[in-house]
């Protein structure tokens, strides 16, 4: 998963197309299909927002992100559906929808952007499979929508992941599961529907690596990315990265102690 910018700010340099070249033959070099390449979209947008000044910036900017998504010959978008402040929870719903429209309205390329589960802090949006499926509902082009699965928010929302299998058989009641393009894989520091959002290592947290091992080993999801979110950690005196630790636990379905 990359972003195109500062997820925090609307900076954005243009995109230097040798450095897509060579990016797409530094991704076939690692066996990584192009379309398993995510971007995320900034934090900043904000289609829920009661502040007409927000939601137009919201929308301007997506579609912009939509274009640099295109012009680095990707597919996936993954977006925060928005936090509705002020506003009743389904007027916050039905901006996300017009914004989401809007945007696509005269959007001719392949992107889709993919909604993101959140975790219920302050008053996000999109946090419930309900949610969820009103927002993908009231999309026109359905081409142009899907989800993005994050365990640390459907756990800190109270969403019950324990078993996949049954997780998807309840997301099934609302939703195709063909509509789940991606995975962000994270541990919890919270208990379960906490709604507050912290991810943490796998297997440090809440959720437990039993869980999430069960997770990246759900036959269902073999043809998504799963993508890791979680924090770095001090280690010999300097913070590290702790990716490739957990991708082979993960792969090995044990647990190890990596910080020690
Ligand atoms: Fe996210
Ligand atoms: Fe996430
Ligand atoms: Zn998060």
């Amino acid at each position: 998963m990359i972003y195109t910018g500062p997820p925090q700010n609307s900076i954005r340099k243009k995109i230097d197309s040798q450095n897509v070249i060579e990016a797409h033959a530094l991704l076939k070099m690692n066996n990584i299909i192009s379309e398993n390449c995510i971007v995320h979209a900034p934090y900043i947008i904000n289609l829920a927002s009661p502040r007409e000044e927000v939601y137009k910036l919201a929308v301007d900017f997506l579609k912009l992100e939509i274009s640099r998504v295109k012009e680095l010959g990707l597919k996936y978008l993954v977006l925060h559906p928005g936090s509705c402040l002020t506003l009743p929870r389904d007027e916050g719903t039905k901006k996300i929808i017009d914004g989401l429209n809007k945007v696509f309205e005269n959007d001719n390329s392949n992107v889709v952007v993919l909604i993101e589960t959140m975790s219920g802090k302050g008053s996000e949006l999109g946090i419930s499979l309900a949610e969820i499926k009103s927002i993908v509902e009231g999309v026109e082009k359905k081409n142009k929508i899907g989800i993005c699965l994050d365990t640390c928010h459907l756990w800190d929302s109270g969403q019950d992941i324990s078993d996949p299998d049954l997780f998807l058989k309840e997301f099934k009641k609302y939703l195709d599961i063909d509509l789940i393009k991606a995975i962000h894989l994270n541990d919890s520091k919270n208990v379960f529907g906490a709604r507050k959002d912290r991810h943490d290592n796998i297997g440090y947290g809440n959720i437990g690596f039993e869980i999430l091992s069960k997770w990246v080993h759900c036959q269902e999801f073999w043809n998504i990315p799963i993508i890791l979110e979680t924090p770095y950690f001090w280690f010999e005196n300097k913070w590290k990265p702790p990716y490739k630790e957990e991708i082979s636990m993960l792969k090995n379905n044990s647990f190890k102690d990596f910080k020690k």
